[in-house]
């Protein structure tokens, strides 16, 4: 049994790659830097046994040649992370539109169509689950990060659709909705987290990675990492989506930009 991760040459796409060798599980790791997904191989093959093979690829150019790849190596994919994403900080009508292209192609258009490349052998093995990374960004809208949070909405109703479409084939999907979370994600996102996410509800990787184990292995629709997160989710989702976003705007206007 192999599992897909993409972006896993660092942050919680990593520690997702290490729960899974440590129940056994081969991996091919896909991201662009390839000296970082190299020393992961290694890392993870001596301290667990298991196959680890990488890819070093953008998988904006073409999300087939990842399929492809899997063919070529007779990979059978059981279980698909799509777990690459960015966001960026700032107001919309100051930002890059390449920028904001390249990030639906990743976080969404990437994203959709390895879902549906790997699902048609899933089907045929009656067995599959994806998990793809939403984000707490998935319930509401997000002044400041429009796009991004945007995206994160697309993840989450993508998925919720396909996992009651796909359960008479045996195949589970489940999204994990991370809350802001130490990694390299700020340094791209060009934003800098406020003290109280800093420091007073700061989550780390590992933590997101638990909670993705936890919801793999009981089939969880989504999880929301972090007990503060889900009950912050819990009120927003009764919230009108007005208020909701006025209370977005202000706690995304505290987040500091770094560059520009
Ligand atoms: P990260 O460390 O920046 O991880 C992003 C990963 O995506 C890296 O491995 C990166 O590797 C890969 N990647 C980026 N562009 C790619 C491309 N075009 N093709 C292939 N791989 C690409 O940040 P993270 O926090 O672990 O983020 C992982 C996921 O969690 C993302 O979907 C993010 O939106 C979500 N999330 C993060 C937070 C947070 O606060 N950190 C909160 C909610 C949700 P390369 O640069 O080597 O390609």
């Amino acid at each position: 049994m192999r599992v897909l991760i993409t972006g896993a040459s660092s942050g919680i796409g990593e520690k997702m790659a290490e729960r899974f060798a440590e129940k056994g599980y081969d991996l091919l790791l896909v991201a662009r830097r390839e000296n970082l997904l190299k020393d992961i191989k290694y890392r993870i093959e001596n301290a667990t046994g298991v196959n680890v093979d990488y890819m070093a690829y953008d998988i904006t150019e073409n999300p087939y040649a990842v399929y492809e790849y899997c063919k070529d190596n007779r990979y059978r994919i059981s279980v698909l992370v799509n777990n690459a994403g960015f966001g960026d900080y700032g107001k919309f009508i100051d930002g890059d539109i390449d920028k904001f292209k390249k990030m639906i192609d990743l976080n969404n258009k990437a994203l959709v169509e390895l879902t549906y490349y790997f699902i048609k052998d899933m089907k045929d093995d009656h067995y599959g689950h994806i998990i793809n990374t939403g984000s707490v960004a998935s319930f509401m809208p997000g002044p400041y990060m429009a796009v991004y949070y945007a995206t994160k909405a697309f993840v989450m109703s993508f998925s919720m659709a396909l996992r009651e479409e796909l359960k008479k084939d045996g195949i589970k999907v489940s999204v994990l909705c991370p809350a802001p979370t130490k990694s390299e994600f700020w340094e791209t996102a060009n934003g800098e987290t406020s003290f109280v996410y800093k420091n007073i509800f700061a989550r780390t990787t590992d933590n997101a990675a638990d909670t993705a184990m936890k919801m793999f292995d009981e089939n969880k629709a989504y999880a929301i990492d972090g007990l503060p997160y889900k009950i912050a989710i819990a009120f927003v989702r009764h919230m009108p989506i007005e208020m909701c976003t006025r209370v977005m705007g202000f706690v995304q206007s505290k987040t500091k930009k770094k560059r520009g």
